[in-house]
C-alpha cells in the first residue's frame, strides 16, 4: 500500500484551490481527500463531494472517538480529517492529497512521517489580500479572520518539506507536479 500522503497547506485566498484543481485536470490519478467541517457550505458546495458538513456537537464526538487523523479550529470553524476515510482511500489505491491547514499538516507529519508538506506561498501579501477580497465568499469579518490567520501560516511554513509561490498559475501547477513526480520516483 502506497502511504505517501501529499499535505498541501497555504493561507486562505492564496489559490491552493486552483493550484489543485490544475493539478488533478492533468493528474486524475490522484484523489483529493474530502475533510470535515462545522462551517456553512458555500453556494454550490455538496455534502460529501467537497466536505463532510458536520455539526459541532457531531464534530465534538468525533474528536472524543479519536476518529481524526487530524484536526484544527481555523478561522472560527472546526476542519478535520478522518483516519478511517484516508485508510480506506489509501487500500483501495488511491493516491491521496489533502488540503488542509497548516496546523493539520503539522499533526498528519508527527502520526504519518511519510507525509510530504508542501506550502503555496503568495507572490505579496498584498495579493493574497487581493484573491481572497476578490473571490468574493465571504464577509468582511471573515476576511479579517483569514488575513491574521494567514501571518500565522506564514510562519509555521517553516517547517514545510517544499515551499510554491503561486505567481503564475500555470507554472505553480508545473512546479507542484514536478515535486510530487519526484516525491513518487523516491517512493
Ligand atoms: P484558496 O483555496 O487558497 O483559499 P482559491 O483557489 O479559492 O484559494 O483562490 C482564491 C482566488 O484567487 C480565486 O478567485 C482564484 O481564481 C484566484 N487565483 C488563484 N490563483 C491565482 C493566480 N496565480 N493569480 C491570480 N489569481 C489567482
Ligand atoms: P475553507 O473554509 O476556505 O474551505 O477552508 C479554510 C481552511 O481550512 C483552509 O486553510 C483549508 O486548507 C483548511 N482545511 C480544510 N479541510 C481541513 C482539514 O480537514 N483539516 C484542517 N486542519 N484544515 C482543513
Amino acid at each position: 500500500m502506497n502511504k505517501k500522503l501529499y499535505v498541501i497547506s497555504g493561507s486562505s485566498g492564496v489559490g491552493k484551490g486552483t493550484v489543485i484543481k490544475g493539478f488533478l485536470e492533468k493528474n486524475p490519478h490522484f484523489t483529493l481527500s474530502i475533510s470535515c467541517t462545522t462551517r456553512t457550505p458555500r453556494p454550490g458546495e455538496a455534502n460529501g463531494v467537497n466536505y463532510f458538513f458536520l455539526t459541532k456537537k457531531e464534530f465534538q464526538e468525533c474528536i472524543e472517538q479519536d476518529k481524526f487523523l487530524e484536526w484544527a479550529e481555523f478561522a472560527g470553524n472546526f476542519y478535520g480529517t478522518k483516519q478511517k476515510y484516508i485508510h480506506q482511500c489509501l487500500e483501495e489505491g488511491k493516491n491521496l492529497i489533502l488540503e488542509i491547514d497548516t496546523q493539520g499538516a503539522l499533526q498528519v507529519k508527527k502520526r504519518w512521517p511519510e507525509a510530504v508538506l508542501i506550502f503555496i506561498c503568495p507572490p505579496s501579501f498584498e495579493d493574497l489580500e487581493k484573491r481572497l477580497r476578490g473571490r468574493h465568499t465571504e464577509d468582511e469579518s471573515t476576511i479579517q479572520k483569514r488575513l491574521n490567520e494567514a501571518k500565522v501560516e506564514l510562519e509555521r511554513a517553516e517547517s514545510f518539506d517544499y515551499k510554491i509561490v503561486n505567481d503564475d498559475l500555470e507554472k505553480a501547477i508545473k512546479t507542484l507536479e514536478d515535486v510530487i513526480n519526484k516525491e513518487m520516483a523516491d517512493a
